[in-house]
């Protein structure tokens, strides 16, 4: 429980970028962060669509788009 604040959320990173995903289970899509500080779930059935590493997040599932 750390309430410290993260600096460097504040510096932008050039692998920052939204990436349009698709979730392999049920085939929802949604964008993503492609440099997530957390893991992030498919908002209908739950599977982990990206996996945190503390820098570039894994991309678990497919890439439908690249937004910027
Ligand atoms: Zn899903």
């Amino acid at each position: 429980m750390s309430k410290q604040k993260k600096i460097k959320e504040l510096i932008p990173q050039p692998n920052s970028r939204f990436l349009r995903v698709k979730c392999l289970k049920c085939g929802n899509t949604q964008v993503v962060f492609g440099c997530a500080a957390q893991d992030v779930e498919c908002l209908v059935c739950g599977k982990t669509l990206l996996q945190s590493t503390g820098g570039k997040a894994r991309i678990l599932t497919k890439i439908i788009e690249v937004l910027s």
